[in-house]
């Protein structure tokens, strides 16, 4: 009887130890973290994407200017058309150097953007790559703990089998009745007058009854209503 509540204890304990795992909390957390290091990254990448179509176009506009730029320049240097058509001409030059110029700017700016969130995307890609490591070695680790305890649960379940074939199905059944109701435990020692299963000491009376009784009858506690095993420590 009591060798069956030290197994049942122990598969309550490891129920218990495994919903508790300190690993799975912290690989939980670290998912959380996780998923957030990937929105992060996603919205780095998605604004990097951006700014190097806006540096495509920059650049676009800066060629376009300068091709303009020597074309006029040739136009200059052969000098055709009149006096009124070369003033013209040169004033549509500076007009487009400063153009150029200030495109070029703009286009220097979004270039340093881009390294800005290319650095940006480079930490997080580490940061994520670190997380997803530490997250592979905790899964690890609990996995290796998990096995361990079920295969502990095996041993047991096994163990517990011939246990209960021992004991016999009438008192198993209501060993485990009275365990659903008290806590888990069903049996308990009786040991020096006192019922380890509620630790309240039985009065006289009842211990006149339980020394009367036969070796085969069940004993429960008048307080707990538990299963009271003898030993030749009760007492009696
Ligand atoms: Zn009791």
């Amino acid at each position: 009887m009591l060798d069956l509540q030290a197994l049942d204890t122990r598969l309550d304990q490891i129920v218990h130890r495994k919903a508790t795992l300190p690993e799975l909390a912290q690989l939980k957390a670290l998912n959380t973290e996780l998923s957030a290091c990937h929105d992060d990254l996603v919205r780095a990448q998605t604004a990097l994407g951006d700014v190097q179509r806006e540096i495509v176009k920059a650049d676009t506009d800066v060629q376009l200017v300068r091709e303009r730029s020597i074309r006029n320049q040739k136009r200059m240097d052969a000098g055709q058309g009149t006096a009124k058509d070369l003033q013209a001409l040169q004033h549509e030059v500076d007009s487009l150097a400063r153009r150029q110029s200030a495109l070029e700017d703009i286009e220097l700016e979004v270039m340093e953007r881009a390294e800005g969130l290319g650095a940006d995307v480079s930490r997080l890609e580490a940061e994520c790559a670190e997380l997803t490591a530490r997250a592979d070695d905790l899964r690890s680790v609990s996995d290796k703990a998990l096995a361990e305890l079920d295969a502990e649960v095996e041993q047991i379940t096994r163990s517990r089998a011939d246990v209960v074939a021992g004991v016999g199905d009438d008192l198993v059944a209501l060993y485990e009745k009275i365990r659903a109701s008290s806590g888990g435990i069903g049996a308990a020692v009786l040991r020096q007058r006192r019922c380890e299963g509620c630790n309240l000491e039985l009065n006289q009376v009842d211990m006149n009854r339980f020394t009367a009784a036969a070796e085969d009858e069940v004993l429960r506690c008048e307080e707990c209503r538990r299963i009271l095993v003898r030993t030749s420590e009760s007492g009696l």
